[in-house]
């Protein structure tokens, strides 16, 4: 295994497991440059992580491996590395993670030596007994290098009884407990897997390949195959186990039937809004969320204004259902990242301003509907507010294309602690007060469910996960009775 040259050297410090993580991976089976194509699917896949990046090829004689932090633009900058990662086979990550975490050490795809040969693991979600699984392992002997969970997979296949490298890894996933959307790489075969519900998306496509083999790839979304050349072919099941090789591909399905339930907030704010998932285009969905929140809190105003980028499908789809012009008010610059991932609050509130700039011309003397897609901890929404009135507008209703966020993730997706989510600690009027908002309304979790095709929200089997809005958690916190004890 050759390990290329790192940007940023690994140091140790001790810290307690973190487990909220965001990410995006990418899988590709058998083509020229698969390096340089998993790191174009990857840029296409940055909005899912942004602090850590990695590539795994395989040459059908060595692994080589290159992680690093930053953007993908950062760490496969210079033509080099992607150079020194030959090979028609490649796994790829994207990354965030919360400030104590970051860390070479954690950055993936993960990679063992093990008595069949090499193997290369990267993960999206959030494991929710890992911490336990952990304890058990290390108690066997384990020794594990990083502090994400995900290394939880590259030691349960180390310790498998089992003989084939399918059967381990299958033997792995049955143990684990939470959301993964998994590829992994081995001399023989691409494998990708998504957890029994589905909780993280995962697509199949396919590359244009000279016959008789085929060229495959596995990506987080679908908005990943248009920058790789590839075309779409079906979703990943949930529960499913797609194995490719030199031969093609062929699917298990290891679980017993579970019925589904996918992320909610990947409509609402975390999948890119030109992705199709579950036959549903994000786009689409958002606008419908739009347009169901006008009709649930329609009020009288001149402008409706997004919050971009994330409020923009909403907020086209309010303007159109209201028949209230849609105005850019507020303007993005694409300079800085995004204000959620800068660690404190006082570098938020500035970065909030880094970020938004208000464009008079749409504001002075308006009425204004004001959309964004959630509130987390109100810091931004506060902000925008304050600017909104500074640049001259007599009314600011604000109005969130998503239900309050009461609850925290431990699905993949990262959220802070509960006490620190606003809508948890106070009530929409509180919220509204504190904001500075004329009138504050959420779209209903009906509305919500409604605008992806369902008639409301089903209590007793609710189509997706949605338990950053109802604590309706749908895999037990094993690692997290604490938290759940909290929440109930
Ligand atoms: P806040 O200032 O904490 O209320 O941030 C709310 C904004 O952060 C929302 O309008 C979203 O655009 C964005 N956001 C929500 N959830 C996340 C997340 N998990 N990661 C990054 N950004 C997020």
């Amino acid at each position: 295994m050759n390990y290329s040259p790192h940007h940023h050297c690994d140091s140790f410090v001790l810290e307690e497991d973190r487990f909220h993580e965001e990410c995006g991976v990418i899988g590709i089976w058998t083509t020229q440059d698969a390096a340089s194509l998993a790191a174009l699917g990857l840029h296409a896949l940055q909005h899912r992580g942004q602090e850590a990046s990695g590539i795994v090829t395989f040459d059908n004689h060595n692994f080589h491996v290159h992680r690093g932090l930053g953007l993908v633009g950062e760490v496969f900058a210079d033509p080099r590395i992607i150079s020194n990662l030959p090979g028609g086979k490649a796994i790829g990550h994207n990354r965030y993670a919360t400030t104590g975490s970051t860390q070479l050490r954690n950055v993936q795809p993960l990679y063992g030596d093990f008595e069949f040969g090499g193997f290369a693991v990267a993960h999206n979600g959030n494991l929710t007994n890992a911490q336990r699984l952990k304890q058990s392992l290390v108690r066997r002997g384990c020794l594990f290098q990083s502090s994400t969970d995900s290394e939880v997979f590259i030691h349960l296949i180390a310790v498998s009884l089992y003989d084939t490298v399918i059967d381990r890894f299958i033997d792995a996933l049955k143990q684990v407990q939470g959301a993964y959307s998994l590829v992994a790489l081995s001399k023989n075969m691409l494998i990708a897997a998504r957890d029994p519900l589905g909780v993280r998306p995962l697509i199949l496509g396919k590359l244009p390949s000279i016959e008789p083999s085929q060229s495959w790839v596995i990506a987080s979304e679908t908005c990943a195959l248009l920058s790789m050349g590839a075309e779409f072919v079906r979703d990943i099941e949930p529960g499913e186990v797609v194995i490719i090789n030199d031969e093609g591909l062929r699917s298990i399905k290891p679980f017993s039937c579970t019925s589904k339930r996918f992320c909610i907030f990947e409509y609402v704010y975390f999948a890119r809004p030109d992705s199709i998932i579950d036959n549903t285009s994000v786009y689409d969905a958002r606008k419908r969320i739009g347009a169901e929140l006008a009709q649930e809190s329609p009020i009288d105003a001149d402008v409706v204004v997004p919050v971009p980028d994330s409020g923009v499908p909403a907020a086209l789809g309010y303007a159109a259902a209201s028949h209230i012009p849609f105005e850019l008010g507020i303007i993005r610059s694409h300079y800085i990242g995004r204000t959620f991932i800068e660690p404190t609050d006082q570098i938020r509130h500035l970065g909030v301003k880094l970020k938004h700039s208000t464009n008079r011309v749409a504001l002075k003397d308006k009425k204004v509907i004001l959309i964004d897609d959630s509130i987390v901890r109100g810091t931004t929404s506060k902000k925008i507010v304050e600017m909104v009135r500074a640049a001259g507008a007599t009314e600011v209703h604000l109005r969130i294309a998503s239900p309050p966020t009461k609850f925290s993730c431990f699905y993949g997706i990262d959220t802070p602690t509960q006490e620190k989510l606003l809508a948890y600690t106070h009530t929409t009027e509180d919220m509204r007060q504190l904001i500075g908002a004329d009138s504050l309304a959420f779209v209903s979790e009906d509305g919500l469910y409604r605008a992806l095709g369902e008639k409301s929200r089903n209590k007793k089997q609710p189509k997706y996960c949605d338990a950053c809005f109802t604590g309706d958690y749908p895999i037990p916190l094993i690692d997290h009775d604490a938290s759940l004890a909290k929440v109930k």
